[in-house]
């Protein structure tokens, strides 16, 4: 008898990039020492929820003898690094992942305590002269004052937000060679309610760096943090305040001190979207790839559509894919000869899983963090919430003839913005039991974050709050324009002028 502890294990996988095997090995895990999903998270890792602690070493010593790990998935290290998934675009992705593998492998902490504690389970011994008075050489003796992220995405599509990381690696590539990366540092989603020393930032872009420097230059940037990161204070820790405070011109100056390499001006690039591609594609290799939309990032069976039982007989049967896990919650089979594609597709479908028309448009576009009941720290409904309130979004769309309009939205139970709700164009972020606060006006290319439009809207109210926007979204929109560029366009600039005129008064 005696209290039962309940965990959640959050594994490490750089660039969201699994074999079919240890696809085997997770849904294996979740099964035998998790509540049976497997949930997709925003970083590209699998997170297993209600794990006994009995079954906690099971589990962390099974996705190490797959390959994989949870060593600082958590913590106030460089968390796990992010990269684009998809194979469509060019074939400089192969390059971006390898950089983003060797990145995640260099920042990554020398602990030999995980080793001790999850593999050999054995008691370190502290006298022997390789463990004694270890200091790791690039985190010292106290690691970093929060977490750090970092993240390498491929332009046109921005689907890693890479303007939310700590540190982002914007690729340039020229026909499909990588010729390097713009560095963009500064960003971060968390905030707190009620404290308006803590707000969202995007990343600047500090210039441009050649692949061959980017380990010494996000180790910098890492130190740089390390060394003037606000140990005192939690709130105020992450770097995105040393970022905004000291300036990105003074970042930018300080890693051309640490590492001698100089810095030119960032190369132009643009983005025109965040989100994954679903469906049926061909990846510039030949092969075709298969997103799958994954709602929420839940892994789960239910009555009619069995996603987890399907993956799992794909793992088996083609062990020759790859799993992707994509930074907007889905999954990714890739590397699939034509000649695989009936019998995938028949697979699925005897498990209710399409591959065609999967979603609709704004269930599509959505993210949801787990918040109520796996995380400790939310204040409201959020993975539980979303789904439901899409279907009464989408009614209002469709009574407004807005039902071809896509539209970004997001959900978190709190405010730290797991989810990234702060660059969608609607996000509902939780402020307690039934009641958000509702976000509007980021755009599509994850450039420009969103503003608070209203606070504390009771569940029942957000309804009608929406129908007003979107009536005059409707009535008053430029020719194709975008929920969240008309709301940049016409309600903050009413909103700046009715501040002006409060102040005024
Ligand atoms: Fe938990 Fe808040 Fe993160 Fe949601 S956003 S998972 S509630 S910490």
């Amino acid at each position: 008898t005696g209290k039962k502890y309940m965990m959640m294990v959050r594994s490490r996988i750089p660039g969201g990039v699994m074999t079919s095997a240890q696809w085997l090995t997770f849904d294996r895990l979740s099964t035998e020492h998790g509540n049976n999903t497997l949930r997709v998270t925003t970083r590209q890792c699998i997170q297993f929820h209600g794990v006994l602690k009995p079954g906690l070493r099971s589990v962390i010593n099974g996705i190490v003898q797959s390959l994989l790990s949870t060593r600082a998935a958590c913590g106030d290290v460089s968390r796990n690094v992010t990269a684009s998934p998809t194979p469509a675009v060019t074939k400089a992705r192969a390059q971006v992942y390898a950089d983003a593998l060797r990145t995640a492998y260099a920042l990554a902490p020398r602990t030999a305590a995980y080793d001790s504690i999850w593999i050999d389970n054995e008691q370190l011994n502290l006298e022997d002269p390789a463990h004694k008075g270890f200091v790791d050489p690039l985190y010292g003796d106290a690691y970093l004052p929060r977490k750090f992220k970092a993240s390498f995405v491929i332009p046109p599509v921005n689907d890693m937000d890479v303007f939310t990381n700590d540190i982002g690696f914007i690729a340039i590539v020229e026909g499909d060679r990588l010729l390097g990366y713009n560095v963009a540092v500064g960003g971060g989603m968390g905030r707190s309610h009620g404290n308006a020393e803590t707000y969202p930032r995007l990343a600047d872009v500090i210039g441009f760096v050649e692949s061959a420097n980017i380990i010494p230059v996000a180790q910098a940037v890492l130190t740089i943090f390390r060394d003037y990161g606000d140990r005192m204070n939690r709130k105020h820790a992450r770097f995105k305040y040393v970022v905004e405070e000291m300036g990105s011109d003074w970042v930018r100056d300080e890693v051309v001190r640490r590492t001698g390499i100089a810095i030119p001006p960032a190369r132009p690039y643009e983005f025109t979207s965040t989100g994954d591609v679903y469906g049926w594609n061909r990846a510039v290799d030949g092969s075709l790839f298969l997103t799958l939309f994954v709602e929420t990032g839940r892994i789960k069976d239910v009555d009619g559509h069995r996603m987890k039982t399907a993956l799992r007989e794909v793992a088996e049967q083609f062990p020759h894919f790859e799993f992707r896990l994509s930074a907007n919650q889905n999954v990714i089979l890739a590397n699939i000869p034509d000649a695989d594609r009936p019998r995938l597709d028949a697979l699925l479908a005897s498990h209710g899983v399409k591959t065609e028309r999967q979603a609709s448009l704004l269930h599509a576009s959505a993210m949801a963090c787990p918040a109520l009941p796996t995380c400790g720290l939310a204040l409201a409904e959020s993975e539980r919430m979303l789904p439901g309130l899409i279907d009464k979004i989408e009614a209002i769309t469709a009574e407004l003839g807005l039902a071809d309009e896509e539209i970004i939205i997001r959900s978190t139970g709190c405010p730290n913005g797991c989810a990234r709700p702060y660059t969608a164009e609607l996000a509902f972020v939780g402020k307690a039991p039934g009641r958000y606060q509702i976000w509007l006006g980021a755009n599509a290319a994850g450039s420009r974050l969103n503003r608070l439009y209203r606070d504390a809207v009771k569940e029942p109210d957000i309804e009608n709050e929406l129908r007003a926007v979107f009536t005059r979204w409707r009535d008053e929109r430029l020719p194709g324009e975008r929920l969240g560029d008309f709301v940049a366009r016409v309600i903050w600039a009413e909103q700046a002028a009715a501040q002006a005129a409060a102040a005024a008064a």
